[in-house]
This record gives C-alpha cells, sequence and structure tokens, in this order.
C-alpha cells in the first residue's frame, strides 16, 4: 500500500521566463486549473494520504494548496538539483511513496500502473514524446534501469521516456540520499535522475529500478513555452477523454443510505486481493480504526469494526453493553428506537420504552425525569431518526444520564460524519455507525465506538452474543490486529477512501454541503406548498419528509420513475400515521444536483 507521495517542486523553472518570475511551474494552469492541483487531486483520489512539496522557488505559493500537505523547504534550492529538494523531504518519508516532478500533466492510470506494480522500485516510462527535453533510460535485459540521459546518443537500447513519476521504497530514497552525499563536491546540482539511474545500477547493495513502460502514455513535462503549448492542444484533451472513460455513470441517490460514492471510493476496491490475515491488511484496518475515532470526539476512543451492517452495530451495543442486572430505557420516536426495543426484547433484556412523536421534538424534561424515576442504568437513543429527519437532543439527555450515573447508547447510524460529534461533550458512552452513510464509502463495515473508561467494564458482562460481541471484538483486534471473522476487505479499502476524503472536507465541511442541498430543497418545498412532517428547527437537515400532495392524481411510483429516469432515486414515507415522500441530502452530492432534482419536483408538481 502507497501511502505517501514527494513532489518535488523547488526549481526556479527559469526556461519559462516570466511566467515563472515570481510563481513556480506548478502554478501554470491547464483547463483554468494549476497543474500541481491537478496532480494532488489525482494522488488522493489514488489512495494518498499524505503528500509531501519539497518546496523552493516562491515557496510561499503552496500554502494555498488543499488536502493533507506537508511543505518541506529546500533553503538552498537555488544552488541544488532536484536531489537537493528531494534530500530534504527524506526524513518525512514513512514508507513506500510516488515521487513525481510538479511540472507534470498525466493520465492518473499511471498512478494505478505503479501502486499495482510488483517492483517496489519502479519508475514510469513512455514511448516517444518528441518533445526536445527527453530523459532517454536504458534496461539491463530484466528491465532495470541502467542508465538515464538527455543525450539520447549516450543510450544503447532505448527502454523508453522517463516520465518523471516513479514508486520507491525508503531504502531505494535512503541510498540515494547517500549518492547525493558522496558526490556534493563534484555533482553539487544533481537532478534526481542521476541519483535514481546511479543506485539502480551499482553493483553492491543494489536497488534495481524497474522501467515500467506505457507506450502510448499520455503525458507532458512543461519547462518551455513549446512545452506548454504542446501540452495544452495536443495532450491536455486526450487525458481528460481518457480520465473519463473511467467514469461510472452517475445515480444521485436522494434515499436515506446508502448514499451516493465518489468513483475514487467505488474504484478503490478494484485492488490486488490479499488474505486479511497479512499484516499489510491490518495496518489497514487500524488506520481506519483510528482515524474513525478520532472523528468522534478527542477524548480516549475506540472504535471496533465488525462486518455487518447499521443494525448490526445498533445489536452489538444493546446485546453487549448492558450487565445482568441492568436496567435499560429505550427512547422510542421512530423505527430505530423501535428497532433498538426489538432487539432487547430479543435478547431478554430489562428495558422499557419511553414512546414520543415521531415528528414533534421530545419534550427533554420529561425524559430527564422518567431516567430518573425508573432507576435505569443504561439509556438508548437515536440521535438522528432517519425514518422523519427529526433530530433529538441526544446530547442533551445524554449529559444528564452521564451526570448521573447512567451509561448511553447512541445510534448515530445517520448523524455520524455530518452533524459533529465529541463524545466526551456529549455524553456518548457508546455509537454506533455504519460506512454507507455520511462517511460516503460503501455497505457493509459496522462500527461501534467507544468511550475508553465504559468499554473495559464489558469486560466482565455476560456473553449474550457470539459474532457480535462488543468486548471480544475490540480485545482480539488490539491483541492481533485482526477481526475474528472474515472482514469485507473490499469494503474496507472503499472506506479508506472514503476516510481520506472525509478528512479533507472536515465533517463541518461536510455539513455545510449537506445543509446547502437542503436548503435548496426546503426553498423549493415552500414555493410549491407542500409541507414538511416535522417542524424545521428540529430537523437534522440530512433527510426531509414531505408530506404528500393533496391531488388524486399524485402517485409516488410516478415521482420516482420520474426521477429515476433522471438519475435522481426517492425514497417512500416510514410511517403509518401520515403520508409522505422522503428526500435525503447525504452522501457525494452537490448542491446543483438537488437544484436539478427540485426542478424535476416542481415539474412534476405542477401536472397535479
Ligand atoms: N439506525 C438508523 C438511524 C438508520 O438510519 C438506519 C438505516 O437507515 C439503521 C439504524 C439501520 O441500518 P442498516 O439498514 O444498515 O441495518
Ligand atoms: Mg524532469
Ligand atoms: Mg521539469
Amino acid at each position: 500500500m502507497i501511502r505517501q507521495a514527494v513532489i518535488m517542486a523547488g526549481g526556479l523553472g527559469s526556461r519559462l521566463k516570466e511566467r515563472t518570475v515570481s510563481m513556480p511551474k506548478g502554478f501554470i494552469e491547464i483547463g483554468g486549473v494549476p497543474i500541481i492541483k491537478q496532480s494532488i487531486k489525482k494522488l488522493i483520489s489514488t489512495g494518498v494520504e499524505e503528500i509531501i512539496i519539497g518546496t523552493g522557488h516562491c515557496a510561499d505559493w503552496f500554502e494555498r494548496l488543499e488536502g493533507n500537505i506537508r511543505l518541506v523547504h529546500n533553503a538552498r534550492y537555488a544552488e541544488t538539483g532536484s536531489m537537493g529538494t528531494l534530500a530534504c523531504c527524506a526524513p518525512f518519508v514513512k514508507g513506500d511513496f510516488l515521487l513525481l516532478e510538479s511540472d507534470l500533466i498525466y493520465d492518473a492510470a499511471g498512478l494505478r500502473v505503479l501502486v499495482n506494480e510488483r517492483h517496489k522500485n519502479a519508475a514510469l516510462a513512455s514511448g516517444p514524446t518528441n518533445s526536445g527535453d527527453e530523459v532517454y533510460l536504458e534496461a539491463d535485459a530484466d528491465g532495470f534501469l541502467l542508465r538515464q540521459s538527455k543525450n539520447r546518443a549516450d543510450i544503447c537500447a532505448l527502454a523508453g521516456e522517463l516520465v518523471g513519476i516513479s514508486r520507491l521504497t525508503p531504502a531505494a530514497l535512503e541510498a540515494m540520499v547517500s549518492y547525493l552525499d558522496a558526490h556534493s563536491a563534484d555533482m553539487p546540482n544533481m537532478e534526481y535522475e542521476a541519483a535514481l539511474a546511479a543506485v539502480s545500477l551499482r553493483t553492491e547493495n543494489r536497488m534495481p529500478v524497474f522501467v515500467r513502460k506505457i507506450e502510448r502514455y499520455l503525458w507532458r513535462e512543461i519547462d518551455c513555452e513549446a512545452h506548454l503549448v504542446a501540452a495544452q492542444e495536443s495532450v491536455y484533451p486526450y487525458i481528460q477523454e481518457a480520465e473519463s472513460l473511467l467514469s461510472v455513470r452517475r445515480e444521485t441517490l436522494l434515499n436515506p443510505g446508502p448514499a451516493t460514492t465518489a468513483d475514487s471510493v467505488k474504484y478503490a476496491q478494484v485492488c490486488a486481493d490479499i488474505c486479511p490475515r497479512e499484516a499489510e491488511f491490518g495496518d489497514v484496518m487500524d488506520w481506519i480504526s483510528t482515524e474513525l475515532s478520532l472523528f468522534a470526539g478527542k477524548g480516549r476512543i475506540e472504535t471496533a469494526l465488525f462486518g455487518g451492517s447499521g443494525t448490526a452495530a445498533d445489536e452489538v451495543m444493546i446485546s453487549s453493553c448492558i450487565p445482568e442486572n441492568g436496567k435499560l430505557l429505550i427512547i422510542d420516536n421512530g423505527s430505530y428506537g423501535e428497532r433498538f426495543a426489538k432487539i432487547a426484547s430479543a435478547y431478554g433484556l430489562n428495558f422499557d420504552v419511553y414512546k414520543s412523536s415521531s415528528f414533534l421534538p421530545l419534550d427533554v424534561d420529561r425524559v430527564k425525569q422518567t431516567a430518573l424515576d425508573g432507576m435505569y442504568t443504561h439509556f438508548a437513543i437515536v440521535y438522528h431518526e432517519t425514518t422523519t429527519g427529526l433530530l433529538n437532543p441526544a446530547p442533551e439527555l445524554c449529559r444528564f444520564c452521564h451526570e448521573h450515573g447512567i451509561t448511553t447508547i447512541v445510534d448515530a447510524v445517520s448523524a455520524f460524519a455530518a452533524i459533529p460529534i465529541d463524545m466526551d461533550r456529549d455524553g456518548f458512552d457508546f455509537m454506533a455507525s455504519t460506512s454507507n452513510k455520511n462517511i460516503q464509502g460503501m455497505a457493509g463495515v459496522a462500527f461501534v465506538f467507544c468511550r475508553k473508561d465504559a468499554l473495559e467494564k464489558l469486560k466482565t458482562y455476560p456473553m449474550r452474543n457470539y459474532y457480535l460481541n462488543l468486548w471480544d471484538q475490540y480485545a482480539y483486534f488490539k491483541k492481533a490486529r485482526q477481526m475474528r471473522f472474515t472482514p469485507p476487505v473490499q469494503t474496507l479499502y472503499a472506506l479508506r477512501q472514503a476516510i481520506i476524503e472525509a478528512k479533507l472536507e472536515t465533517i463541518a465541511g461536510r455539513y455545510a454541503r449537506y445543509s446547502a442541498c437542503w436548503e435548496i430543497l426546503v426553498h423549493t418545498i415552500k414555493r410549491l406548498n407542500l409541507n414538511m412532517l416535522v417542524p424545521e428547527e428540529a430537523q437534522s437537515r440530512l433527510i426531509t419528509a414531505i408530506i404528500e400532495p393533496d391531488s388524486p392524481k399524485y402517485r409516488f411510483d410516478d415521482l420516482h420513475d420520474r426521477a429515476r429516469d433522471a438519475g435522481f432515486t426517492i425514497y417512500p414515507g416510514k410511517l403509518s400515521a401520515a403520508a409522505t415522500f422522503r428526500i435525503a441530502n447525504i452522501g457525494d452530492i452537490r448542491p446543483e444536483e438537488m437544484s436539478g432534482f427540485t426542478l424535476l419536483l416542481e415539474r412534476y408538481i405542477r401536472t397535479l
């Protein structure tokens, strides 16, 4: 697995003359976007978690880039070559990484080829570009790099032209840095290509670099005006086309999950098969669990992963978190509160249900009084009732319970990763969610978040379940970095990509995007004189239950089918009390798509 990339971006770019006097080459725009931004986006979509940029000339420009980026300044950039910049970045490299030049445009397929490459050190090469600035490569009979030169005459059997994208191990990087150190006197402005060829060629402690050639690879390096013109006119459009061929037909899911996913998340599942007992996969799960915990608060939170849906996570909590003599109060104001009660009943627990309207806000004082009067040890609530879009005051109630020694269990299946949560602040002891809602991954992974002190108590609780046992799943993972049973391998890879992207957007940013979509919807609902089931101030802004229009011509199926034909999926209501349909605005959806849907809704309503 490749988690880091290094972009060497220290150069003066002097051949681009006035264009780069006060700007680094990477900020040259093609198609209206700086080429380094395009490169960063492709790297992130390929699963790179952190991008290290070695800066020099006009270093401050890089501070405006978004992403998990570490800037490393090469103070001597004017005297060193690219190898000097790479050496500055080397201390921050933790594992196998992608190495790129900053002045490239390229087809993202090249990144996938390198990620899939069996050789741990490999340089991407292409057939002839006729760019006039080629770095020619020569390889041995096994395809390993022997020589590189800008002078074609230096090369015997041509293996290809160096693209400027490679994959390397930390050991190869270390060898390259040693080579630079050893030649600091005779080659003070060494380029990285020279060090790459040197470590590949040497006899002792050789780090062979495989030349991975793609004959018709779409790429261009931009070092002068002629390169820029050629890139714009005869390369960039074809890169756009090649990448667009891989885009998956867009279906905008306005149902409350599984939510729409990005193509990068879909493609993250297409990877080399792996036995999940390999340490490498343990690392992936450990990373997922740690990163999910960070989304759930600042305190000591442990996240147990299970193969399963959201209901599995709910069942894990109800069946694992209540001691022999415990007494549970369940708040039921929708289908998922009701489901909590069904689970508790199946396990024969001692519990009571507090029933409340499914569309009006809870009576907070009454709930608090009930929790105290009944001598409950445990309290379970659904944060966001997806049934209607009602947002329960779970933080206020759970904080209250906490103050009174009552352990809290929260279904945050459709709240987590949209509504900012801090389990310590909010008084949540245990919390459930799933991979296919606001985190924007694929269906199949259930998460249970636990406050460490609450979790430790489970050790002595009765084992009412087996697959779903929280303590066993947690303890085994801590010990073996494995799930006890077969994990959904590819779904976890997709989840990893979804987490990378959620971190970039931030939960607050995600909620702002979702809210923007919701506002577009609500604006239309009001304009069309439709009514919402839940008072606006009690809504989650994640799903809206709309009361069906009062017209004999209205059929949910007609609206659904029209929407489906246009690429939108909508959902019927879930309550018997009121006839509604529901529009969710979670997942990888954009405000313009919601606008598109509202136009369609308006057209349909006008036919009634
Ligand atoms: N809890 C809530 C609040 C939900 O919205 C859902 C699903 O929509 C679930 C639980 C159950 O999740 P799943 O259908 O994945 O079992
Ligand atoms: Mg170059
Ligand atoms: Mg260059």
